[in-house]
């Protein structure tokens, strides 16, 4: 199981002394874990036999075949969940579990339900059928009803430590690579974004990109700033992406001029290309990190694509860096 181990600890701890509740609500930022530690729940509460989840009896066997009828999963379609998939869901739970001693419904991003579709669920929620266990999974809170989230226990999933990341990553691909380093830190706490850079080689290889064009930007001379924003064009789906990279390669070049210590670069990796510049005056490093800044800022706002991305080169490139 990724991180959480206090949570999945704790939820074992309510299955043994049989205080299971009705309902919960998993909060926490998107790809925490929240789902998977919801699956593990489902699992452990289905399983009909002592050493849950056990992968062998008849339960086990079904949930991982995807095909167990006393767990369901409501997911939202066209960005929210109406009271209609509320409704189909509801209907079944009057059918007592055919396996083990629970009915699970994960409803996952709870946070997208519609109010209607909170308020037909709060009816199950304040007299549920004594066997269904429900588990909302939420961004925040703050998009659920108040009386929808007094019906439920509320299990908070906090960011994981630097470290935490790291050794879900070597327990998860082996041996330690240059570029994790990187991905520790860019995916700030949250585990689904450090293993989706490992698992989409795309990302790497864009932000070696990205990270070759600034290098080029800050040399004088000839780079190109109009072919270096063909690189930004044909990645417009990630620009948040690219534009944190540049905030980071920056940001390494300062801590490497103020500090010549290359253990605390986020882009250890890159420490060569880092250490080349770092000879640029740190009243330069800080205009560039304004540029990409108001950039972003401009784009947040709906400026034109091409207009915020080039001007944000020409500044770069016009830093005065040497
Ligand atoms: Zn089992």
């Amino acid at each position: 199981m990724l991180g959480h181990r206090k949570i999945l600890a704790s939820l074992q701890e309510i299955i043994k002394n049989d205080n299971v509740g009705h309902a919960y609500i998993f909060e926490g930022p998107d790809g925490i874990g929240r789902r998977e530690t919801a699956l593990s729940f489902a699992a452990m509460l289905m399983c009909e036999r002592e050493q849950a989840p056990c992968g062998e009896c008849k339960s086990c066997r079904l949930f991982a075949e995807g095909s167990n009828p006393d767990f369901q999963e409501i997911y939202s379609a066209d960005k929210s969940i109406s009271v209609d998939d509320i409704r189909n869901v509801l209907r079944g739970l009057v059918i007592r579990p055919l396996y083990s001693r629970y009915k699970i419904i994960i409803i996952n991003d709870a946070d997208s339900m519609t109010v209607q579709a909170q308020n037909a669920l709060l009816k199950s929620l304040e007299e549920p059928p004594p066997y269904v266990v429900f588990i909302l999974t939420v961004q925040s809170g703050a998009a659920v009803t108040p009386t929808v989230k007094s019906r439920c226990q509320r299990i908070l999933f906090e960011k994981l430590r630097d470290e935490e990341i790291m050794q879900i990553l070597e327990e998860r691909y082996g041996r330690r690579k240059p570029e994790w380093d990187f991905i520790v830190s860019y995916s700030d706490g949250v585990v689904g974004t450090a293993l989706e850079l490992v698992e989409s080689p795309g990302y790497l290889e864009t932000r070696d990109e990205v990270i070759r064009a600034a290098d080029q930007l800050l040399k004088p001379g000839d780079s190109d700033v109009f072919k270096i924003y063909e690189l930004f064009e044909k990645n417009n789906d990630r620009t948040e992406f690219m534009l944190r990279i540049m905030l980071l390669f920056f940001r390494d070049i300062i801590i490497y001029n103020q500090t010549s210590n290359y253990n605390i670069l986020i882009n250890s990796d890159k420490k060569d290309m880092i250490i080349e510049n770092a000879g640029a005056k740190l009243s330069a490093m800080l205009k560039c990190i304004n540029a990409v800044w108001s950039a972003k800022r401009s784009l947040e706002y709906n400026a034109n694509f091409q207009l915020a991305i080039e001007v944000m080169l020409m500044k770069i490139k016009d830093s005065y860096v040497y």
